[in-house]
């Protein structure tokens, strides 16, 4: 239902927890992060209110990290709990993903990774994102590249937004049919499903346009089509109270 993504030399956790909890007049039943640091991605996820999640955090704190992801999820494929909540993330833990929308052809794709040997560990369409991220990964791509051909082969409504082990300083988004928008900052960036999630931090936004995904680096952002070719970017300010 939320997506906040965050890169930069703030804490990336407080940057996300704080962009969740303005994304929350949505309605939820879960929320989750994740971060990134020394190489190691750390998730955490708890069904409930975001207070479920703050607790979690504070029990058992993940390292200090620039580069994060945060999720509110409203269930369309499995019950609200801790397992279905996202980040959902492939087997190696290397690649870590957020999702808001239906992933349509689900089904097949997770029969498909069962054969190939994935063990699926929750009951989301979202999960097969993951583990099909992850396989691209492993072949040598980017996770951009590998974002670009995962989104080439799904069917329905989606903004996703991932984060991989080995590539410390990115986060990656991507939509069709479901809204993202960059907030673009002085050394920082963020992405969120709705401006509200960053405007403590910018106002200079970027609307995604459909079929297309984003490259969030500190230093910049890059737009491209499913197939690399490079898009428009049209920045704008947002000079309404939200
Ligand atoms: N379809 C996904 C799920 O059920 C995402 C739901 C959402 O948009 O929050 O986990």
């Amino acid at each position: 239902c939320g997506i906040v993504g965050y890169v930069g030399s703030q804490a990336a956790l407080d940057v996300v927890v704080d962009g969740l909890a303005r994304l929350e007049y949505r309605g939820y039943d879960s929320a989750g992060a994740a971060v990134l640091a020394d190489g190691k991605l750390t998730v955490t996820k708890r069904a409930g209110k975001l207070v479920n999640l703050r607790d979690a955090l504070a029990e058992s704190p993940p390292p200090q990290s620039r580069a994060g992801i945060g999720h509110t999820r409203w269930a369309t494929h499995g019950p609200p709990n801790d397992r279905n909540a996202h980040p959902h993330v492939d087997c190696t833990g290397a690649v870590a993903v957020v999702h808001n929308g239906i992933i349509e052809n689900f089904a097949a794709l997770r029969v498909e990774l069962e054969e190939r040997g994935h063990e699926l560990s929750s009951d989301t369409d979202t999960e097969a994102v993951a583990h099909l991220l992850e396989e691209e990964v492993t072949k040598g791509a980017g996770l951009t590249e590998a974002m670009r051909r995962v989104c080439g082969r799904l069917e329905g409504a989606f903004t996703l937004v991932a984060v991989h082990a080995g590539e410390p300083d990115l986060v990656v988004g991507a939509r069709r049919n479901s809204p993202l928008v960059v907030g673009v900052g002085a050394g920082e960036n963020f992405l969120a499903s709705d401006v509200a999630a960053f405007i403590a931090h910018t106002r200079d936004a970027i609307e995604l346009g459909q079929d297309q995904v984003v490259e969030l680096r500190p230093e910049g952002v890059t737009v491209t089509d499913f197939a690399g070719a490079p898009a428009p970017v049209k920045e704008y300010h947002v000079d309404w109270d939200v």
